[in-house]
């Protein structure tokens, strides 16, 4: 290694030793001949004194640039303790600096207010995650992601990845088509969700299930989306009832919130349930913002809608669109409305978890027998062409399936709204613009004519 210490773990239990640093100048101010740098690391910042031996070498830093420092650690007198700073009750004085790399100066500030324009902090990323709120966001994000996974592995699930190159899986977003080489003028859709994967899992026997899941949805940004791509906690389980979907799910979020975000108070547990019905006539929205102060940063209003219909309303063409995907499974008491004329009576095993007014995750209990999927694909109007497309689910439920359902709650989006950030891509290390676009790597970008050619693919002259 060639640092034998972080910054920003230096305490007076240090003092005396001898300690190599390695890190960005943070700050650099000079007295005369001698001088003092603020080094930082990704632990935090420590305090490095030089005297006149490096007034020269000092003359050539730049802030950001990369340094090494050998030093020794001293304690600070009483009255130069600087209280604001951890490491405030120490410094080190250098013996030695190494300049590893300069910087140039930086296109955006990397100060508490954000003052660069989005555009910037995003072709800068790299830059503007040196922020130490950025450094915090990714940090908690990271623990959060290993908190999912050691609770779900404890309870006996196996995360299991699911391909990004296949086809189609509707969750209502247009698809991000890739074209294939081999086989020439057709096309993978990159996953919308790994539902159809997942419940090919239960069918495997594999029982639990779950993944920190890619998604790829081609649709508008908001402030609580980004286009393009964003990160589930996928699940799914066999020989379950919804009940048991929801106990799991409300226990994870719960042991998390105590866990990682200690300083954040959940307002009501267990967490309140709604009737789709109910909700939207007390709030008109079916996602509810339940805290009582709504100013109040700290406060996580969690509930659950539930009895969802099945259908969205009857469109013209007198087809219906699932509410949820079509493979939610309707309440066995409305199984007997499962046609033209009466689907729009059907409730359904959905279930939406929100959380201060943000649906944060939505799952149900899927179908299992393939005679209700294939009347359920006769209701949405599907014709034979679309029903071959998911065939594969079919014959699968002919081998012996399961009764399964899961969830899946937004990671993004969950972290963007337990942190209170006013939007999903502070949670995010490379989020796309507000216009889908990676500024970071200019993507989209064109390609080359024989990479076209060797896809089949000519593009028209616009
Ligand atoms: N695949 C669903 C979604 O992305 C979640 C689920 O039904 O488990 O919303």
């Amino acid at each position: 290694m060639l640092k034998n210490f972080n910054c920003g773990e230096l305490t007076k239990k240090q003092v005396d030793k001898k300690v190599v640093l390695c890190g960005w100048i943070d700050s650099l101010r000079t007295h005369g001949k001698i001088g003092f740098i603020n080094l930082r690391d990704r632990s935090g910042i420590v305090q490095l004194f030089f005297d006149k031996r490096f007034s020269n070498e000092l003359k050539n830093l730049t802030r950001e640039s990369v340094i090494q420092v050998t030093g020794k650690v001293e304690a600070r007198p009483k009255n130069l303790i600087n209280n604001d700073m951890k490491t405030g009750d120490i410094e080190i004085k250098a013996n030695k600096l190494e300049i590893l790399t300069k910087a140039d100066p930086l296109p955006l500030e990397l100060g508490k207010d954000i003052k660069s324009l989005e555009e910037t902090r995003l072709k800068y990323r790299y830059l503007d995650l040196r922020r130490p709120e950025m450094q915090k966001n990714i940090e908690i994000r990271h623990k959060t992601i290993k908190f999912m996974r050691d609770f779900l592995d404890e309870k006996g699930f196996y995360e299991i990845t699911t391909p990004i190159l296949t086809k189609s899986t509707p969750e209502g977003a247009r698809d991000y088509l890739v074209p294939s080489r081999i086989h020439k003028g057709k096309f993978y859709a990159l996953p919308q969700s790994p539902q159809q994967y997942k419940q090919l899992l239960m069918v495997a026997g594999f029982e639990k299930y779950f993944q920190i899941a890619p998604c790829f949805r081609d649709e508008d940004a908001r402030a609580d989306r980004c286009p393009g791509e964003f990160y589930q906690l996928d699940l799914e389980m066999s020989f379950i009832e919804q009940e048991d979907i929801l106990k799991l799910t409300e226990d994870l979020f719960i042991e998390m919130i105590k866990k990682i975000f200690p300083e954040k108070k959940l307002t009501k547990v267990p967490f309140p349930r709604l009737k789709y019905k109910d909700c939207m006539k007390k709030y008109k929205t079916d996602k509810p913002d339940l805290r009582k102060n709504k100013k109040n940063k700290d406060e996580l209003a969690f509930c659950w809608i539930l009895d969802f219909p099945l259908f969205e309303e009857k469109l013209e063409n007198g087809h219906y669109a699932p509410k949820h995907h079509m493979f939610t499974m309707a309440k066995e008491e409305h199984l007997k409305y499962l046609n033209k004329k009466d689907a729009n009576k059907i409730l359904s095993y959905q279930h939406d978890l929100v959380l201060n007014g943000f649906e944060i995750g939505g799952g149900s209990v899927r179908i299992h027998d393939p005679e209700i999927q294939a009347r359920i694909f006769d209701l949405i109007g599907f014709d034979n062409k679309q029903k071959k497309y998911f065939s594969h689910m079919l014959t699968a439920f002919r081998y012996g399936v399961p009764p399964h359902g899961g969830i899946a709650p937004g990671i993004d989006r969950t972290l963007m709204v337990i942190l209170g950030e006013p939007n999903v891509r502070e949670v995010i290390a490379f989020p796309k613009s507000q216009d889908a676009m990676d500024l970071t790597m200019d993507a989209p970008s064109e390609v080359s004519k024989e990479q076209l050619k060797e896809v089949g693919i000519a593009l028209k002259k616009s």
